[in-house]
């Protein structure tokens, strides 16, 4: 049940992977016959991802993952723009693979402005349109939340960003495959994705490019994929990624109406059981898949581990901030103060739980807050 950390790889995917580890194993820069069934099967990929997100074909780069194609959107876009402006704007709540490359920019002489959200988790378009000045070049908002998994208002911030004429970025990680990602109705001129959030595998992701955006490559050589990113395609990666997606899209419709009932049946089990407790993240404008509660009495380590234990596998913040002591950066930019930080579970519902394994996690999780908060009384 930590499904945003990562997810299993669909059978079907490593069904399709298989034939590149095997026959089909050419250098898809190759001219013979090897090479071009290679080729055929990227292709066939990057008609896949684009179609998921309703764009075209040339506008899919495939890269290493999440983080690659976050720092190409903003790093590609910020140094070829920059004689036009060096301002950019993103939020305080972002995946470390924006705000550690804003970080970088910053260091580089641009400056980043990093809006604060509301309790639930939410940016605001109008103090986004406030912050736009003539230096601005790059809006770059995540799609949903990967603590909290609030859902964002692109398509606002996307209209803002088209009257103004700046690129709009989103890290959609967490989003592609699992909520409708359109492109266009979006209004976004780039868009990260990652294989293995969206049941393919790990170290090969996408990012969406609008026809027509400059921008610079941060990885140079062999000039492939149009020039932007060199370095020989990991084709059975690439082929999984597509066929990710191909299946996301038939099973999108499903998938939601059954997790977003999973979701709210746990999260109202355990806060109508458990004092104390509450929702972390807006309570509607949120993935289907995602949980975050906290806890006033109790240690979310605590609880992690009696849930390990016990089978279960859960995050208390970011699986990438999980072993800093330091509150997540999340929690705070929602304005939880820091020992209330410290109660928080997060619980990432996917496509292979079961019902029955919902039920067996919300009562275990409640079983673990009553036998936690009786010692933490004692003490
Ligand atoms: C996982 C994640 C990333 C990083 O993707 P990788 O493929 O693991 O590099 C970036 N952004 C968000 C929101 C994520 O959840």
């Amino acid at each position: 049940m930590d499904n945003s950390a990562t997810t299993a790889v669909a059978p079907e995917v490593l069904e399709a992977m298989l034939p590149y580890f095997e026959e089909l194993y050419g250098n898809a820069s190759s001219l013979h016959a090897f090479g071009r069934e290679a080729r055929a099967g990227m292709e066939e990929a990057r008609e896949r991802v684009a179609s998921l997100i309703g764009a075209e074909p040339e506008e899919v780069y495939f890269t290493s993952g999440g983080t690659e194609s976050d720092n190409l959107a903003l790093k590609g876009i910020a140094l070829r723009n920059r004689a036009k402006g060096r301002h950019i704007i993103t939020t305080t709540f972002e995946h470390p693979a924006v705000l550690e490359v804003c970080r970088g920019l910053e260091a580089l002489g641009f400056e980043v402005t990093y809006l604060p959200v509301t309790g639930e988790g939410l940016v605001e378009p109008d103090a986004l349109e406030k912050a736009i000045g003539p230096e601005t070049i790059l809006i770059s908002v995540m799609h949903a939340n990967n603590e909290v998994g609030t859902i964002q208002p692109l398509k606002e911030i996307g209209e803002i960003a088209k009257e103004k004429e700046i690129y709009f970025h989103s890290d959609a990680v967490q989003t592609a495959g699992k909520i409708p990602l359109d492109v266009d109705s979006l209004g976004l001129d780039l868009a990260s994705i990652s294989g293995h959030k969206l049941y393919g595998p790990k170290g090969v992701g996408a990012l969406y490019i609008r026809k027509g955006a400059k921008i610079e490559s941060i990885v140079q050589g062999g000039g492939h994929e149009s020039g932007l990113r060199s370095g020989t395609e990991n084709v059975p990666g690439i082929v999984g990624l597509g066929q990710a997606c191909a299946l996301a899209k038939e099973a999108m419709a499903e998938e939601t109406e059954r997790l977003t009932r999973y979701r709210d049946g746990m999260i109202d089990f355990v806060l109508s059981h458990v004092d104390d407790s509450w929702l972390n993240g807006h309570p509607r404008e949120r993935l289907p898949s995602n949980v975050n509660l906290g806890f006033g009495k109790v240690e979310g380590e605590s609880l992690l581990l009696y849930l390990d234990a016990r089978g279960i596998a859960v995050s208390t913040g970011s699986a990438c901030s999980s072993r800093k002591l330091q509150p997540s950066h999340v929690l705070t930019a929602i304005g939880l103060a820091p020992e209330r930080c410290h109660g928080s579970l997060r619980i990432t519902l996917g496509r292979y739980n079961t019902e029955e394994e919902v039920d067996y996690a919300s009562r275990t999780i409640v079983e673990a807050a009553e036998r936690f908060s009786q010692i933490s009384a004692i003490r």
